[in-house]
C-alpha cells in the first residue's frame, strides 16, 4: 500500500474502498450494482437518507438548517452562492486568502458588488490576513476555512454582522465547527468525505429568497432543498461512497476524535520541519494548517532527490502545488498517523545523507 498524501482527490479509509468496489458488482445483495439501480428506489433513497442524517450528526446541523449533495464541484458553489444571495445592487464581502478564495470572489463579481475586505495576496498567501471590518451591509461574508494549496487554516471564525459563507472543501470533518455560526457552508467531497461528483451544502434557510432575481432550477438551492437533493438524477455513486465515509468517520469516533488524530498528525510533521535543518515551513506559524502542511527544501537542490526518496518509499503526492513549489503532504482524515511517521522517517534518513 501506498502512502497517499494528495491533496485532492484524496485518500479514502480501504475498507470504505472495499466495500465500495462490492457494491458495483452487487449492492447489499439484492442483484444489481448500486451503479445501475434507480436513484428513486427504495435502496438508494435510504442511502441519501443515512448520508443526510450522518452530516447532521456529525457536524451538528441544527434546526433551520437544509443539507445538500449537489453536482459541479466546490467551482459551482462560487457562481451558485451569488446567483442566491446577492442581490445586483448588493453586495457581498470576500476575504481574500488564496486563489480559491480568488475565484470564488470572482465569480461573485457576475452578480453584484464585491468587496474584498482584506487579502495576503502580496505575500503569496502564506498568512490569513485578520485585521479588517466586515461591512454590515454586506448580503454575506465569503471566507476560505483551508486554503489546500498555501497550507494555511483559519483557526478562529470572525465574529460577522452578516451571514458567513464558508468553503470548507479542505477542512469538513477534520475538525469541530459551530453550524450555527454559518449561514452557509460548502465542499467538494474529495478530500474528507468521499470522491470527486458531488458537494456538500448546508444551508440555513432563513437566508434564501432575499436576492429578488430569476434563477434557473438547477443552481436554485430552493429547488434543490424542496427535491432532496433529487431535483434531477443525483450522483449516486459518489453520495453512497461519501456516506460510507461519514460511516466509517462515525464509528471512529466522529469529528471530535478524528480532530484529535488530526492534530497529532500535523504535530509531528511540523515538529520535524522545524527541527530538520534541511527543510522549513512556508507559513506563518499560527495559521499553519492541520490538513495541509506545506514545506520546502532550505537548498532548493535537494528537492528532486528528495522526491525521489519518498517515491522510493511509496510516499505519493507531496508535490508542492506549482504556486508554491516544495512540497505538501495533506494529512487528510483517512490518513494514518503511521504514514505520517514514514515520512518523518525519510525526511531523517535524507537529512542524514545530506549532512
Ligand atoms: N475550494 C477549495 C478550498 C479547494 O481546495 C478546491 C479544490 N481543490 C476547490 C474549492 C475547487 O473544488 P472543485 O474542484 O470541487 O470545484
Amino acid at each position: 500500500m501506498k502512502h497517499n498524501f494528495g491533496a485532492g482527490p484524496g485518500i479514502l479509509p480501504h475498507e470504505v474502498l472495499k466495500q465500495a468496489a462490492e457494491a458495483v458488482v452487487d449492492f447489499n445483495g439484492i442483484g444489481l450494482s448500486i451503479l445501475e439501480i434507480s436513484h428513486r428506489s427504495a435502496e438508494f433513497e435510504a442511502v441519501l437518507d443515512e448520508a443526510v442524517r450522518l452530516v447532521k450528526e456529525l457536524l451538528g446541523v441544527p434546526e433551520g438548517y437544509s443539507v445538500l449533495f449537489l453536482q459541479g464541484g466546490a467551482s459551482t458553489q462560487f457562481a451558485m452562492v451569488p446567483y442566491n444571495l446577492l442581490p445586483e445592487t448588493g453586495k457581498a464581502a470576500y476575504l481574500e486568502s488564496g486563489v480559491w478564495a480568488n475565484k470564488a470572489l470572482k465569480e461573485a463579481k457576475y452578480f453584484g458588488n464585491v468587496e474584498v475586505v482584506a487579502t495576503s495576496k502580496e505575500s503569496n498567501f502564506t498568512y490569513i490576513p485578520k485585521d479588517f471590518t466586515i461591512p454590515a451591509d454586506a448580503s454575506y461574508f465569503h471566507i476560505t476555512s483551508n486554503n489546500t494549496i498555501y497550507g494555511t487554516q483559519l483557526k478562529q471564525f470572525f465574529p460577522s454582522p452578516v451571514p458567513v459563507v464558508c468553503d470548507m472543501s479542505s477542512d469538513i470533518f477534520s475538525r469541530k465547527i459551530n453550524v450555527a455560526d454559518f449561514g452557509l457552508i460548502y465542499a467538494g467531497a474529495q478530500k474528507n468525505m468521499g470522491p470527486a461528483g458531488t458537494t456538500l451544502v448546508v444551508i440555513k434557510d432563513e437566508i434564501l429568497g432575499k436576492a429578488d432575481r430569476k434563477i434557473p432550477a438547477m443552481f436554485n438551492y430552493q429547488t434543490q432543498i424542496e427535491g432532496g437533493s433529487m431535483y434531477n438524477t443525483p450522483p449516486v455513486y459518489p453520495i453512497y461512497v461519501s456516506m460510507l465515509t461519514l460511516r466509517w468517520l462515525k464509528a471512529k469516533g466522529g469529528v471530535e476524535a478524528i480532530e484529535k488524530e488530526n492534530r497529532a498528525k500535523a504535530d509531528a510533521l511540523y515538529t520535524e520541519i522545524d527541527r530538520n535543518p534541511l527543510f522549513k515551513g512556508v507559513c506563518a506559524k499560527e495559521d499553519r494548517s492541520d490538513m495541509n502542511v506545506c514545506f520546502v527544501a532550505e537548498n532548493p537542490e535537494h528537492e528532486k532527490p528528495f522526491l525521489k526518496l519518498c517515491d522510493e518509499k511509496g510516499i505519493v503526492g507531496v508535490k508542492g502545488h506549482r504556486s508554491v513549489g516544495g512540497f505538501r503532504a495533506s494529512i487528510y482524515n483517512a490518513l494514518p498517523i503511521t504514514s505520517v511517521h514514514v515520512l518523518i522517517d525519510a525526511m531523517q534518513e535524507f537529512a542524514e545523507k545530506n549532512k
